[in-house]
């Protein structure tokens, strides 16, 4: 099948490339970020293959069905960018990567919250330049520390495993309780988790209800120098919220790897040119911030899994198959 790939970049080359040769679908990779200037590409190919930052609104999802386009499947878990309503309405079949290495995303989370503890970007710089004092690099203990985990689907549920390997009483928060969970931590309200953890760590999906669930009103609840880790999606951080913390020294730490503006900004080597989101440029002033750009996902095993599970999803849909991994109104509502 005719697939276009937007927003490619050297490694969906590689790793989609592979699992479309595997399962005989034809790739043509564009470089731009699907949205209404460049949809135009699109037309004439039966599928499109998007990504996390690609912008489907039903303006654009209206001109998938002129131009032919039966199929979008996302290369990603996330949703949140694109109008479902609009895609059931013009008949387009959605599906996504629900669960590709919930580890790749779990270890990263867990690597923010070592980085902030430990200093070591700032460990690594100092011995680079022949400097081995210790002032400044002090850390804490995760051992018998509080966690609390916000979201307990497969990523936070991984994410509670880790933690609770590293000695830390682990608190869940979820609307639905994950049996698997139990034997991790303990759940909690989530105005009883903000309140305890020293360390919190988001893993639900945006939705209209989790827009900005940090926000002036929750980091009052919480304890004065907590540590605050997202690589869930940017905007269930208020982020202005976040500064005035920082600067209040209520949050102690903040590790992100998403951010409420981020397609305006990640994925893209801007190193040579002017970053003129005043948000963004203040949180990179911070000594307690680490910023990550949208790379937790980004494991070869992930990769993998994605490339060929986006492809299976071709194939099935090729073959007049039920797809497994639709997503349907119904389904997100359920
Ligand atoms: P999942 O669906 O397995 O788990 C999400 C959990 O959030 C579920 O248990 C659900 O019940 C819970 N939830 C939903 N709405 C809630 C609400 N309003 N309040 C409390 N809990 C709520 O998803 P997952 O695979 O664990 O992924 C979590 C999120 O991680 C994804 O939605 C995606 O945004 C993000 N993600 C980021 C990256 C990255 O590279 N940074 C990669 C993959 C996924």
């Amino acid at each position: 099948m005719q697939v276009a790939v937007f927003s490619a970049k050297s490694y969906d080359r590689e790793f989609l490339g592979a699992a479309a040769k595997a399962a005989r679908h034809d790739l043509t990779f564009f470089e731009p970020r699907l949205a209404i200037e460049t949809v135009r590409l699109a037309e004439g190919f039966a599928a499109v293959c998007a990504f996390v930052n690609d912008y489907l609104n039903a303006e654009v999802l209206e001109r998938f069905a002129e131009g032919g386009t039966k199929l979008l499947a996302m290369r990603c878990a996330g949703f949140n960018n694109l109008d479902l309503e609009a895609a059931a309405r013009l008949g387009l079949k959605v599906t996504r990567v629900p669960a590709y290495s919930p580890h790749a995303v779990a270890e990263h989370a867990v690597g923010l919250i070592l980085a902030l503890n430990r200093k070591i970007h700032k460990a690594y710089n100092r011995v680079r330049e022949g400097n081995f004092a210790l002032e400044a690099l002090l850390g804490f203990d995760l051992n018998g520390r509080t966690v609390g985990v916000v979201g307990t689907g497969k990523i936070g549920q991984v994410v509670a495993r880790i933690l609770q390997g590293f000695g830390c009483r682990v608190l869940l928060y979820d609307v639905y309780e994950n049996p698997a969970c139990r034997s991790l931590g303990e759940y909690r309200s989530l105005e009883a988790l903000l309140t305890e953890a020293d360390i919190i760590s988001l893993h639900v999906p945006l939705t209209p209800q989790t827009h900005h669930l940090i926000n002036a009103a929750a980091i009052a609840r919480m304890k004065s120098g907590v540590m605050l880790i997202n690589t869930s999606r940017g905007a269930l951080i208020d982020t202005r919220a976040v500064i005035h913390a920082l600067k209040e020294q209520k949050i102690g730490y903040l590790g992100l790897d998403v951010y409420e503006e981020e397609a305006d900004l990640f994925f893209e080597d801007l190193s040579g040119k002017v970053i003129r989101d005043d948000v963004f440029s203040r949180l990179l002033t911070f000594p307690n911030v680490i910023i990550t750009g949208h790379q937790a996902f980004f494991t070869r095993d992930a990769l993998s899994q994605i490339a060929h599970v986006t492809m299976e999803s071709v194939t099935a849909f090729e073959q007049g198959q039920p797809l497994t991994y639709e997503v349907t109104v119904e389904r997100v509502r359920k």
